[in-house]
């Protein structure tokens, strides 16, 4: 059985003046529970005062980036590296954000996951189809194509964590169904199961993110295949992303 981690996803969000809201959910998250990891995920600006606001808590940082090489002439990039510096466990990569933003594909997710590893973090490898996709009834075969293409080659099960989220869901307020997580769920462990065994594949932590809010968490984290989520909107704000937590 994979771990449950319940991570939060702030983006382009955040001053300094946020830190309390960390200082928050270190404080009150309590001793972390056995087998739930808590994690938020900030911007690089923030990431050692957040580590630091976080020390001597359960809570863990992490980058929501990276570049797949250590350092080098790569002007406004980080590197896995510098994000393991700064205090970071954990980096998002893949995110459909930056799949569009910034022109990522799978090939380099796969060399971004590669370099997480081997500056000692965990990737958090983001996975989910678009709504065309999903209207067009190409989601499975999608999401498959993604885990695929972006798992690095000769990566163990226990090194990495898969978040599937449909774009769709990503900041609209739409949440998928308890059905359709369900489902992509599902078969996203099945084909982890033909890469690493379906022994392995059980110890892999698959996130759910999509406007999951602290109203709809409990129905959704208690679905079999999902072990956690990727929180976006209600990770800034230590109560909402706390209420979550609770729920895992
Ligand atoms: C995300 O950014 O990964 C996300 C799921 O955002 P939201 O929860 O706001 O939909």
């Amino acid at each position: 059985m994979a771990r449950t981690l319940i991570a939060g996803n702030w983006k382009m969000n955040g001053l300094k003046e946020s830190l309390g809201e960390i200082r928050t959910v270190a404080s009150e998250m309590g001793k972390a529970r056995e087998g739930v990891e808590v994690l938020l995920c900030v911007p690089a600006t923030l990431l050692a005062l957040a580590a630091e606001a976080a020390q001597g808590s359960a809570l863990k940082v992490g980058g929501e980036t990276c570049h797949p090489k250590a350092s080098g002439a790569h002007t406004g990039d980080i590197s896995a590296e510098m994000l393991a510096d700064a205090g970071a466990s954990h980096v998002i990569v893949g995110h459909s954000e930056r799949r569009m933003d910034h022109a990522e594909n799978n090939e380099t997710v796969a060399a971004q996951a590669e370099a997480a590893l081997r500056a000692g973090l965990t990737p958090i490898i983001c996975i989910g189809e678009s709504l065309e996709q999903r209207k067009a009834g190409e989601t499975l075969d999608f999401v498959a194509s993604q885990i695929k293409g972006s798992i690095p080659a000769g990566v163990d099960a226990e090194q990495i964590v898969i978040a599937y989220e449909p774009i769709w869901a990503i900041g609209t307020g739409e949440v998928a169904s308890v059905e359709q997580i369900d489902e992509v769920h599902r078969a996203i462990r099945a084909r982890l199961g033909e890469r690493f065994g379906p022994e392995k594949a059980d110890l892999i932590p698959l996130l759910y993110g999509g406007s999951m809010k602290p109203d709809n968490a409990g129905e959704i984290l208690a679905i079999d295949d999902v072990n956690g989520g990727l929180i976006g909107g209600a990770s800034l704000k230590a109560t909402d992303f706390l209420a979550i937590y609770a729920q895992a």
